[in-house]
């Protein structure tokens, strides 16, 4: 533990050492990290292997191809979103300059979750770089085969002071969290982002949180069902359901479910086969705590399709529940699992009544093709995200903002939002000596006379 704090210790006289501030050093740095991702996607892709059987095509595309991406992105603009901002003069200020600086907060605690290892703790650690600060990343115990890859490579790869990598569970993050920070980047449960939320009051610590919930799609019956089952069942059995934005229950009328599940049937066989269980593009859950939790789920309603699982190996198929109840335990935690309850409604308002009933979502996705709906949904909900008539790739536009409301969390990051999270936003006036300048603002001086009053 006494390591612990010195290791964030060694992160802070870096940080005060000042190295971090130039640009060509956040430059070098994230042109770092994307040569360790370049170099090492295959390691880092058999280490999500290793965890939870991810696949090789899943590791590139959602986690290594995501992060070159972020870093991409960030490279291309760092120079103009680093550079001092004029804002608008006032008359009093007008031969001065009025400034907006990104000033770096200091050492950032990343902590990550286990379900996308890669992306969640890194893409962070891109705008705490680019925004010119230390990092302390905290990857999930979890996926340990990852986390140890991720510690290797990123101490190798980049400034080790500057950007440590603690491996560690429970008592080792309370031990973290005991130290101070300048802003802490949590991504994980609810649950356990109160905890994080307590731990940085104690220091007035600004904190990003990134948090999990359920997340509804609601289905009409103006839309292609093949593609909206294509679309909905990708959300649903990437990473397995272990995804914080995945679909996690479907509100729709009777004749929708219908059509949703022999649609379903059919997109699942063409995917992964008669045997989901033979496939090498399907993963497995990441322990036997959460392989017991989600098998629990599958007690709720009525199995329409799918309900095969295997023990020894974590396996649970791609699953759909009908005649589920709301108060049902599928419908009251977040899934976090290839599970798909659906609950019968009759309208898009009956659906927004139902959402509006619960936690905000993180995501929220409509399958529409009425506008009307559309926009009755989108104007009359709040949820982190939405997308209308697709999943997931909301989390992938660079150019968006990423982050939750409510329970889902507080913050954003991704691009431009990185960069200004990671950042504290200083306000600077340069005044100048110049003699209107001076004599329009000299009003202010004492004796406040009757003519200055009524100026
Ligand atoms: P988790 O909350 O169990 O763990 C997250 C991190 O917190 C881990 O690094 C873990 O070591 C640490 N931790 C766990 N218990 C702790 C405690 N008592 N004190 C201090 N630290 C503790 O979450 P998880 O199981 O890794 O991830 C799944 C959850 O994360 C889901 O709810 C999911 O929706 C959410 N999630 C959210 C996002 C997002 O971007 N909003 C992304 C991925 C996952």
């Amino acid at each position: 533990m006494s390591e612990i704090k010195s290791i964030i210790n060694r992160a802070k006289e870096a940080f005060d050492s000042g190295r971090t501030r130039p640009y060509e050093f956040r430059r070098k740095q994230l042109i770092q990290l994307r040569k360790m991702m370049e170099e090492n996607g295959d390691k880092i892709a058999g280490a999500l292997y290793d965890d939870f059987k991810k696949p090789k095509f899943e590791s590139y595309v959602t986690e290594i191809n995501l992060c070159i991406g972020e870093i991409n992105g960030m490279l291309h603009n760092l120079k103009e979103w680093m550079a001092p901002e004029s804002r608008e003069k006032g008359l009093v200020t007008f031969f001065d300059k009025v400034q907006v600086r990104s000033d770096p907060l200091g050492v950032v605690l990343v902590i990550g979750a286990w379900n996308y290892p890669i992306n969640l703790t890194l893409a962070p650690l891109v705008g705490v770089i680019a925004a010119g600060n230390c990092g302390v990343i905290k990857p999930s115990e979890l996926s340990i085969k990852s986390a140890t890859a991720m510690k290797e490579l990123v101490e190798q790869y980049l400034d080790p002071e500057c950007y440590p990598v603690i491996i560690g569970g429970v008592p080792e993050t309370t031990e973290i969290l005991s130290q101070k920070f300048d802003h802490i980047m949590f991504t994980g449960s609810t649950g356990v982002g109160k905890i994080v939320y307590q731990a940085g009051a104690k220091f007035l610590t600004p904190v990003t949180l990134e948090l999990g919930g359920k997340s509804p799609v609601f289905i009409d019956d103006t839309v292609d069902m093949k593609l909206v089952a294509k679309r909905i069942l990708w959300g649903k059995c990437v990473n397995a359901g272990q995804t914080c934005i995945a679909p996690d229950y479907v509100l729709c009328n009777k004749e929708v479910q219908r059509k949703l599940i022999e649609a379903s049937k059919q997109v699942v066989e063409e995917w992964y086969g008669r045997n989901v269980l033979k496939s090498e593009d399907y993963p497995r859950i990441i322990n036997n705590n959460h392989y017991k939790r989600v098998t629990n789920y599958l007690k709720d309603g009525r199995i329409a399709f799918g309900g095969e699982t295997k023990e020894d190996e974590r396996f649970i198929a791609p699953t759909i529940l009908v005649d589920v109840k709301p108060d049902d335990s599928v419908m009251k935690d977040e899934i976090f699992g290839p599970v798909l309850p659906i609950v019968n409604v009759n309208s898009a308002k009956d659906a927004v009544d139902f959402i509006n009933s619960r936690p905000k979502p993180l995501s929220l996705y409509v399958f529409t093709n009425n506008t009307q709906v559309q926009e009755l949904i989108l104007n009359n909900t709040s949820s982190g995200s939405a997308v209308v008539n697709d999943t997931l790739l909301q989390f992938a536009v660079e150019s968006l903002p990423f982050g939750g409301v409510g329970d889902a969390g507080t913050g954003h990051y991704h691009g431009k939002y990185s960069f200004d999270n990671f950042s504290h936003k200083k306000a600077v006036l340069i005044k100048n000596y110049n003699p209107i300048g001076e004599a329009v603002a000299s009003a202010r001086y004492p004796p406040y006379t009757d003519k200055k009053m009524n100026f």
